[in-house]
């Protein structure tokens, strides 16, 4: 009975993934069937009960990905708010500017969304001797020195909320973003058996902007509802999360120009986008 279960369970799974591709451009946003999964709450409890947040991911501008949290806890509920990543210089295929340049865009960026999101600090992490602009040989190589790194600074902060991408598909624009999703797990799995270190740790379970992809969730998950959370910002203006995230592309539009890639403007692409973040919690041993 319990194979019979997980095989439909799986197979169930197999084809609501390839009817959510196969008809993501045409009814994507409208739709809510993902309201009929199940929905935990648990993550509001989690953040208000927080001292410090922290989004991990292995390139610096990952963090995109998890903007409607970051703005929630930080603008919302008053978290001190951290980005640890790595420090890398944009790809920005086709442009003219030196990689040096292109690093001077990026940093620009990252502190231009510090600034916006509220973050206390942005970190971009690199091994000694490596200055961003060079190719990682491996990514053991490039994780070694991060994890221990990471694990200090957030003893240090005391921070006890983590977001990370998903450790089976996660952001797919890029094949390293399932991979560091493992590592983290793996890796917060240990640091909470070393230390007895209690945190919440979830991944975001969206995969893409283009069509409105998310990876359908088997276990509790959490939404976040980027059109009705509206948040105040530092300029006194209540702007919703889904405002913040076009104020957010509009920051990165020199290095991600997603807009320009896939998109003509904002509006085609906020109507064909899923203005919903979903999260999953990792169990640990509690
Ligand atoms: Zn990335």
């Amino acid at each position: 009975m319990q194979v019979m279960y997980k095989y439909f369970t799986t197979l169930f799974f197999m084809l609501f993934s390839f009817f959510q591709i196969s008809n993501a451009q045409t009814e994507e946003v409208k739709s809510d069937k993902f309201e009929k999964l199940r929905v935990s709450k648990q993550l509001l409890n989690d953040i208000k009960n927080a001292n410090g947040v922290l989004w991990i991911g292995p390139h610096c501008d990952d963090e995109l990905a998890a903007t409607g949290l970051l703005l929630l806890a930080s603008r919302k509920y008053n978290k001190d708010t951290y980005v640890f990543t790595f420090l890398h210089k944009p790809s920005m295929e086709g442009s003219t500017l030196s990689n040096e340049e292109k690093m001077k865009v990026r940093i620009k960026d990252n502190e231009e969304f510090k600034e916006f999101i509220g973050l206390k600090d942005y970190i971009r992490f690199a091994p000694e001797g490596f200055s961003g602009l060079e190719e990682y040989t491996s990514y053991s190589e490039k994780y070694k020195a991060f994890f221990p790194a990471m694990k200090k600074y957030i003893i240090k902060n005391n921070i006890d909320f983590i977001i990370s991408f998903d450790s089976i598909q996660g952001w797919n624009e890029h094949p390293e973003h399932p991979i560091f999703g493992r590592e983290v797990q793996k890796y917060f799995k240990k640091f909470e058996d070393d230390e007895n270190y209690n945190f919440s740790h979830y991944c975001v379970l969206n995969a893409n902007w283009r069509f409105s992809h998310v990876i359908p969730p088997t276990t509790d998950t959490d939404f976040i509802y980027l059109d009705d959370v509206k948040v105040e910002m530092t300029n006194g203006n209540t702007i919703s999360l889904w405002e913040g995230y076009k104020e957010v592309f509009n920051i990165y539009k020199e290095s991600l120009f997603i807009l320009g890639k896939y998109y003509n403007n904002w509006d085609e692409f906020s109507n064909q986008t899923i203005h919903k973040e979903l999260y999953e919690k990792i169990k640990y041993k509690r």
